[in-house]
């Protein structure tokens, strides 16, 4: 599928929205998607600017009753709790307005709370409505994530579990790994199972060059 014009802040994926609301990270994970590619599904998530809430709404309401999507997911080019207001906002929309039952999921670098300080993150996404939480952990041990997430916040692996065990009080969480050689898969599976959470392989799509 060739590029469509312009960015996306809305895109899908067969029977599964995308909201990319954001393209800031606190990371910059040598394997991320946008270091090498422009988007995914024909989709350029490269976006111009931060989109407002506005927008962002005037983009799902475009497409939110095309299909009967099985799940709304904030994921992107860019971590969603950057901008946990966007991400409160659209949920209680969908909720509202959207009529039909849909999963609303956020897949996430589990640093929301070191993103957004003095607030109850995980009470504000159950009470927005959201359902499930997909943190991307790629690494067994602080070492390891420095290494290969490459974070601006400092304990942000500490805090990555924090935000897991927390979530996972409310929420339905995943942890999920990307395949790469630095991280030893069977640890951080071993790391989901004691936090009681769901554990999923990604594969890495490399490089073309
Ligand atoms: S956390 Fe996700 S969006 Fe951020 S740099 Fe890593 S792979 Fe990319």
């Amino acid at each position: 599928m060739t590029a469509k014009k312009g960015s996306s802040i809305v895109y899908w994926l067969g029977k599964n929205l995308y909201l990319n609301i954001t393209n800031k990270c606190p990371n910059n994970c040598y394997f991320c998607l946008r270091n090498f590619k422009n988007g995914v599904g024909g989709f350029n998530l490269k976006l111009q600017r931060e989109p407002a809430f506005k927008e962002v709404l005037k983009e799902l309401q475009k497409v939110i009753n095309k299909k009967n999507w099985n799940e709304i997911v904030f994921c992107g080019f860019g971590e969603p709790l950057a901008r946990l207001d966007c991400v409160v906002e659209i949920t209680r929309w969908v909720r509202k307005y959207y009529g039909k039952n849909v999963t609303m999921r956020v897949d996430t670098n589990g640093q929301g709370f070191l993103l957004n300080k003095d607030r109850d993150v995980i009470w504000e996404l159950k009470k927005a409505g959201v359902d499930k939480i997909s943190v991307s952990l790629n690494a067994h041990d602080a070492e390891t994530y420095n290494q290969v997430c490459r974070p601006a916040f400092e304990n942000a692996f500490e805090n990555v579990l924090k935000f897991v065990k927390k979530a996972k009080e409310v929420l339905d969480v995943e942890v999920t790994v990307v395949r790469i050689p630095e991280v030893n898969i069977q640890r951080l599976e071993e790391i989901a199972k004691e936090m009681g959470v769901k554990f999923r392989v990604r594969e890495y799509i490399q490089p073309f060059w």
